[in-house]
């Protein structure tokens, strides 16, 4: 008797290795066929970036020969997942459709909705988590509650992840599947696989209207491979350690390639988290020094930073729609779209802003630091609703996730989970300490190149040395005290 056949279906897990769900269906049967749908909904939303697009296409392309190098192949389907997941199993036959649970409201509705037409088909469901080391619902508080403040999740993730005896060693990717062959699908299967919205390969960026020159300055790699790759080159280094040893402090000078780049990968799976924590603890058996010990520690924090902000919006799905405290819904904002648009294009006068800006639009990807910089910068100086920032990112960031980008908006805007009341970054203190020579500064305004590391730096650039680059649209002493001000006057709460 023939297996039976199941469909495994991908959305922020492109990669054969490490995949959980995958994994469970290929022990239960070999027959398992990949699927993939394009959905318009996101595809054609507002909020999607051609950086993303790019990494998106480029990583579908080669799960596909992944796939095909696997025995069997990967659906790639054009529409709406509700009527195509079902339509898809009918038409191969599948009796289990299997896939990795997510953490975003939209994710999780349209999910319920796929299982629900699946189960009205007496198709059955496999779910599981696979994108996170701890899954949103086993990691509470000792109340019972989800966590709301990062220090004290921190402490029970680390538990929880260290204290594992098994269960997080990266498991291989499948090898040996059965293909299906659609000339011998059963009579009523071969019109459903007729009339399935099927591409022949993945699209590329350009095929779906969007177009990203950055490739080539954006610190990710799309694909299975070359993060795993990415992943080798930065925390392997043998005894002497690679950059990830000295992750600290070198991870706070976005002038330096300090930190690993991975974020896209981990965004839309082509890395898994378990790949991520294994490479660390590889180097954290060879680490010789304190240093090294203490560095791979902070790069740890940062996955738990992940893992936070979507067990966040996993129990607190409103985090999507608005500030977490109440009472900044009544921020008086002044939403200038003339200053907004400035910082949008990186022509506010302040150097540090503007070659963070100038980062994030040529290559799809900003530093860390810099993005803690400029979101400050918009929300506090220029009072601009903390939300068009957010908007903003997304449509320009490759790693661009609902839940950190959200999570890293709210941080910034003091309207989030973070218990500290206030947080207003100078940006000259910021690149005084963080981009000391404006080496940073100069590879992203290039027209500013000749002037002096000091003026770049405090941002006073003489009118002859401007050269058509703007002045300070706003003052920062000025527009912090009024931004306190305004602060001071909200309700309590
Ligand atoms: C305003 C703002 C918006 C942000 N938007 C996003 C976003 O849309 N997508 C995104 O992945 N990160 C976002 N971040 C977090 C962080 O800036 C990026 O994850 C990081 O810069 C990616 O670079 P890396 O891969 O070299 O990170 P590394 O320093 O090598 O860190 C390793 C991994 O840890 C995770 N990580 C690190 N810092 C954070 C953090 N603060 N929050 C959540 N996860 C973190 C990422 O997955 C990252 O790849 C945002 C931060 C801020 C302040």
């Amino acid at each position: 008797m023939a297996p039976e056949r199941w469909l495994f279906w991908h959305r922020r897990d492109l990669r054969l290795a490490d995949n959980l769900g995958l994994a469970a269906a290929a022990a239960a049967t070999p027959a398992v066929t990949g699927v993939f749908v394009l959905d318009p909904a996101i595809l054609s939303g507002p909020l999607m970036a051609p950086a993303r697009v790019w990494f998106l296409c480029e990583s579908l392309r080669e799960l596909a020969e992944r796939w095909r190098a696997a025995g069997s192949r990967l659906l790639m389907l054009r529409g709406e997942p509700a009527d195509l997941i079902p339509r898809a199993a009918r038409a191969v036959g599948a009796t289990v459709v299997a896939w990795n649970r997510e953490v975003e409201p939209y994710g999780r509705e349209r999910d319920r909705q796929v299982a629900a037409a699946l189960q009205a088909l007496g198709t059955r469901v496999l779910v599981d988590w696979d994108q996170l080391l701890v899954a949103p619902e086993a990691i509470r508080t000792g109340a019972g509650e989800p966590y709301r403040v990062y220090g004290p999740f921190l402490r029970n993730w680390r538990g929880q992840v260290e204290g594992r005896s098994g269960g997080l060693e990266p498991v291989e990717a499948p090898t040996g599947l059965l293909d299906l062959d659609p000339a011998a699908l059963p009579a009523e299967g071969a019109p459903l696989w007729a009339a399935l919205p099927r591409l022949e390969a993945p699209p590329t960026a350009e095929e779906l209207g969007f177009s990203f020159a950055g490739a080539d300055l954006c610190p990710c790699r799309s694909g299975e491979a070359a993060a795993l790759a990415q992943l080798q080159a930065f925390a392997d280094g043998g005894v002497n350690g690679g950059p990830l040893a000295a992750y600290e402090p070198g991870r706070n000078f976005p002038g330096e390639a300090g930190t690993s780049g991975l974020s896209a990968a981990l965004s839309v799976g082509t890395l898994s988290p378990r790949q991520a924590w294994a490479a660390a603890q590889g180097a954290r058996a060879l680490a010789r020094s304190e240093e090294a010990l203490s560095s791979i520690g902070v790069w740890k924090q940062e996955l738990a930073w992940r893992e936070f902000y979507q067990q966040a919006l996993f129990h607190f799905p409103e985090l999507a729609d608005g500030p977490y405290r109440p009472q900044w819904r009544h921020f008086p904002w002044e939403d200038d779209p003339a200053r907004l648009q400035a910082w949008e294009q990186g022509l506010t006068g302040l150097p540090i802003i503007d070659a963070a800006m100038r980062q994030l639009n040529e290559s799809g990807w900003m530093h860390n630091r810099c993005r803690m910089i400029v979101a400050s910068f918009l929300v506090k100086d220029l009072i601009v609703d903390w939300r068009w920032g957010e908007r903003a990112f997304m449509q320009r960031l490759v790693d661009g996730d609902l839940a950190a980008n959200n999570g890293g908006w709210q941080w910034s805007a003091s309207s989030g989970m973070d218990p500290k009341p206030l947080r207003i970054f100078n940006p000259f203190t910021q690149a005084r300490k963080f981009d000391p020579e404006a080496t940073y500064i100069r590879r992203w305004l290039p027209e500013l190149a000749h002037v002096a590391t000091g003026d770049l730096i405090s941002g006073e650039i003489a009118p002859l040395e401007r050269r058509g680059y703007p002045a300070p649209i706003v003052s920062h002493n000025v527009q912090q005290a009024r931004f306190k001000a305004l602060h001071a006057a909200l309700p309590r709460g």
